[in-house]
């Protein structure tokens, strides 16, 4: 019955929360078998598995994780999901339900809140998962979502962060650095629109950019590509605040060192010419940037035919002995101890 009316105009008190909550939810279908009740309930129905369990928490703040004057609600519903799902993959698991809980406040129309689950729906749909409950409830300034995603994984085919062993290989999935430059160019646009609300944005130069950085896929396929090979990593992340941080917490949870070398640091072609542009060094970006969503993971040294044939995987260095430390090789042949800096290190720059 909503449908034929403009929700553009629909004020959220108006239809309170529970008429929320079912309009929202209505369009969504269950999956997965492992789903016995979603929403509807004081909880939601689970069939117990016989593999673990494994269940990831994230929470995005307006002004703090995403910024709206550039970031449209459907993509935000999409990566809030993706950064959820990604955690899971990185355990080497399978995603199957998650909850979304929300806190939103009056300045969004009903509108704005559909157009968020039509990127958490779509999510749900291309990574075959089911939406099982959540809370909704308003603030008084901003949008606040918390995502929690539930998966499973067997016993022997789950992966740690602690598993890396002196001369593993270090290998990550795609490429680096060009979710962190979608930002950039995206808050440069920003800042032309605020003078000039007129000047139309030319972007072509950094499709792929912008697209990583408003619409990140999870790896989902990386466990079955693996599986495939025959290689179990010894080790595994997601990398979410950058390369440098990510490794960093592989290694000392590992009790490990590492070696990283600059000249094997995947880039895209736009990734590489718009460091240049923005006069930026690259490795830094590959290092630094965040929210690549790729996986970092170790191997044993006998798997490295496999995986450097395979193009998704780059082996960019290997584990040494703790007490080496951890270290960047530059193109130049010096070693330099990695810092773990992040993204908000490389904005003060
Ligand atoms: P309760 O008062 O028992 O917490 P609610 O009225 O908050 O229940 O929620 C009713 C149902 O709707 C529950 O199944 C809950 O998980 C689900 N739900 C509430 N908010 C959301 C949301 N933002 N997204 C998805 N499901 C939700
Ligand atoms: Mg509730």
């Amino acid at each position: 019955m909503l449908e034929d009316k403009n929700t553009e105009k629909i004020d959220l008190a108006s239809l309170g929360e529970f008429g929320l909550i079912n309009h929202i939810t209505q369009y969504f279908k269950i999956k997965n078998k492992s789903t016995v009740k979603g929403v509807g309930d004081d909880a939601a129905v689970l069939e117990a598995s016989k593999q673990q369990t494994l269940v990831t928490t994230d929470l995005l703040i307006e002004g703090i994780h995403f910024d709206l004057s550039y970031m449209p609600l459907k993509h935000l519903g999409y990566k809030a999901v993706m950064v959820n799902l990604s955690d899971v993959y990185a355990m080497n698991g399978t995603a199957e339900q998650i909850t979304v809980s929300l806190a939103v406040s009056n300045r969004f129309p009903l509108a704005a809140i559909e157009e968020l689950y039509a990127g958490i729906q779509l999510a749900c749909d291309t990574y075959k998962i089911d939406l099982v409950g959540g809370d909704t409830t308003s603030s008084t300034k901003g949008m606040l979502i918390s995502i929690t995603a539930i998966g499973k994984v067997s016993k022997d085919e789950i992966v740690y962060r602690n598993g890396a062993k002196e001369t593993d290989l270090i290998v990550v999935s795609g490429d680096l650095g060009a979710a962190y430059l979608g930002l950039q160019v995206l808050e440069r646009e920003k800042q032309v629109f605020k003078v000039d609300p007129n000047n139309q944005p030319d972007l072509d130069n950094y499709t792929y950019l912008i697209e990583r950085q408003l619409k990140p896929e999870a790896r989902k396929d990386i466990s079955g590509i693996l599986k495939e090979l025959n290689v179990k990593p010894t080790s595994m992340i997601d990398i979410s605040d950058g390369l440098a941080s990510d490794i960093m917490h592989i290694c000392s949870q590992s009790k490990v060192g590492c070696k990283i070398y600059e000249d094997k640091l995947p880039l895209d072609p736009q990734v590489i010419s718009t460091c240049e542009e923005f006069d930026i060094d690259s490795t830094m970006v590959a290092l630094s940037g965040g929210e690549d969503y790729e996986l970092l993971f170790t191997v044993p040294i006998a798997a490295f035919d496999a995986i450097k044939t395979n193009p998704n995987f780059s082996v960019i260095g290997h584990i040494t002995a703790e007490n080496q430390g951890m270290n960047l090789v530059t193109r130049a042949q010096q070693e330099i101890e990695l810092k773990a800096q992040g993204w908000k290190a490389l904005k003060n720059n």
